[in-house]
């Protein structure tokens, strides 16, 4: 018991590190005014729904997208990071994915958690001080 207890802290304390060492949104990703993450786990690899959860994240929130795996004690878990850089860099509004847990993907061992994603992003509104203005504006 003493040692499940611990191994549970160490892995809130790397959590709680990594929280810190991704900073905020508003710095990371200043465009960004609210982003939404509805991930669905599943056991396995889609064999059955274990929960489905929102995830809201707001400029001051942390910019960590590291989720945890819903397997007691795996200190894997599903990095959503790369996915969502690249749909904000794009400018895009929402994607969709899915990853599997990095602790159950040994050559002997089958997947054993998955996630599904769906993320919507919400932008600031284009800051019109830059001189440009709305009215009359055509790409060609
Ligand atoms: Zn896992």
């Amino acid at each position: 018991m003493a040692r499940r207890q611990a191994s549970r802290s160490i892995r809130a304390i790397e959590l709680a590190k990594e929280r810190l060492g991704a900073g905020l949104l508003s710095d990371k990703f200043p465009r960004v005014s609210k982003m939404t993450i509805l991930a669905t786990y599943y056991y396995g690899w889609k064999d059955s729904i274990l929960m489905v959860r929102t995830i809201n994240v707001f400029p001051n929130s942390s910019a960590c997208f590291h989720l945890q795996c819903p397997i007691k004690d795996c200190i894997h878990g599903f990095d959503l990071a790369p996915g969502i850089a690249e749909l904000v860099k794009k400018g895009g509004k929402s994607a969709k994915g899915s990853a599997a847990c990095s602790g159950g993907n040994g050559p002997d061992s089958p997947v054993h958690a998955s996630v599904s994603y769906e993320i919507t992003v919400q932008y600031n509104p284009a800051n019109s001080s830059d001189g440009r203005t709305k009215n009359g504006s055509k790409d060609v």
